[in-house]
């Protein structure tokens, strides 16, 4: 059939040689995916199952992604979600319904808690707070209708250790799930599944992406069961990743041992360095005896990464403890870590009940790939603000 130029633009005969090798995946772009005849036609979202049926349940770029983020982990399955917050609420969304009571610990990322007292309350979902460190006591919580329990170990900004296994053995004799964000350790410094997890979540915006420049998330579980609740309710949902996202992380995994291993051994040197200086009361870092929970630390991670957090000594007031985050000319002041640059939030806890007595003098590092000379003198110089 002869074509007309303004068909041509659409439909072309063009073919180019097959077999190109790149060390790269592809980006895959693509709302439609084209069906090969009538009766294929169908809107079914596990594409493991059924072939590929639409954009939105994934490319290959982000099964490619998925399926790697799931190699790491060693679980059954992975999802890839727009970003972390949306793989904490698609777990939520997914596993609980009206009645149904969860367990949250205090030291949980912020907005996971926002969910759980904003959205989560108001369809009807019984929320409890324990102590991070609680351990096998968590057995005391559990009610008859305890769905999910939530860890995050470290915590977020306070980084207490939780003993994951104890609370794995008592959630699973009330038959409850326990869901982890594992966005600290980048899914490799802690086995999650061999701890106990049923289903881990990341933000791979942070170590996986690795250069401040993506948001994506993971949520991976050990089942088929658990993964065919999670993609039911993501299809529902229709949050879909970018596949020129998925791209960028994927480019970011292949560097992030190296990345992880450099950030994480400047981290300890400057939590180590901060230990000794007068003006610091307190670091929580993991591997430091000073971090609650570090004999658990030692139990269960094979490593630690960039971020922790220190406590200025008691007579330091929130004006000076802005001076000094101000002063610091390296360390950016930014929330989103993982990335190659260092940064400084200071957090105020005058206000949080249950959350241990640091008030306005908690802050907290993302180490950077930067020299760590130059990084332990714009500490110096800043901390001698306080003087
Ligand atoms: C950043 C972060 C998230 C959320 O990730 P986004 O991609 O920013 O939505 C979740 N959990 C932890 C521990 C985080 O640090």
């Amino acid at each position: 059939m002869p074509k007309h130029w303004k068909t041509k633009l659409i439909h072309s005969d063009v073919a180019v040689p097959e077999g190109y090798r790149s060390l790269t995946t592809p980006t895959y772009r693509g709302s439609t995916t084209v069906f090969p005849d009538a009766s294929a036609v169908t809107d079914a979202w596990d594409q493991y199952e059924t072939g590929y049926t639409y954009g939105l349940y994934g490319t290959p770029t982000t099964l490619e992604l998925a399926g790697r983020i799931c190699e790491l982990e060693e679980g059954y399955r992975t999802i890839i979600t727009p970003g972390g917050q949306c793989a904490i609420s698609l777990i939520d969304l997914a596993l609980l319904k009206t009645g149904d009571h969860i367990l949250v610990p205090e030291s949980i990322y912020g907005p996971n808690r926002k969910l759980a007292n904003d959205l989560l309350r108001r369809f009807g979902a019984q929320v409890t707070y324990y102590q991070p460190t609680i351990g096998r006591d968590i057995g005391g919580l559990i009610q008859p209708n305890t769905r999910l329990v939530w860890c995050e170990s470290p915590g977020s900004i306070t980084m207490e250790v939780q003993d994951v296994p104890a609370i794995a053995h008592a959630a699973h004799s009330a038959g409850a799930l326990v869901v982890m964000d594992n966005t600290w350790s980048a899914g490799v410094y802690f086995d999650a599944f061999a701890h106990g997890v049923d289903v881990t979540m990341q933000a791979l915006t942070k170590y996986v992406g690795g250069h401040s420049d993506l948001l994506l998330g993971s949520v991976t579980v050990k089942d088929k069961a658990i993964y065919r609740q999670l993609g039911a309710t993501l299809q529902i949902l229709g949050c879909a990743a970018s596949p020129d996202d998925c791209s960028l992380a994927l480019r970011g995994m292949k560097t992030l041992a190296v990345r992880l291993e450099a950030m994480g051994s400047s981290a300890l040197t400057i939590a180590r360095w901060l230990a000794l200086q007068p003006e610091v009361e307190l670091v929580l870092h993991p591997a430091l005896q000073s971090c609650p929970g570090h004999e658990i630390w030692k139990r269960d991670f094979t490593g630690s990464a960039g971020v922790f957090a220190f406590v200025l000594r008691k007579d330091v007031n929130k004006e000076q403890v802005l001076a000094f985050v101000n002063s610091l000319r390296l360390f950016k002041i930014g929330y989103s870590w993982g990335g190659v640059t260092s940064l400084v939030v200071a957090y105020d806890f005058t206000h949080y009940k249950a959350r241990p007595d640091y008030r306005h003098r908690i802050i907290r590092l993302n180490i950077g790939l930067e020299a760590i000379d130059d990084l332990l003198s714009d500490l110096q110089d800043a901390l001698r603000t306080l003087q």
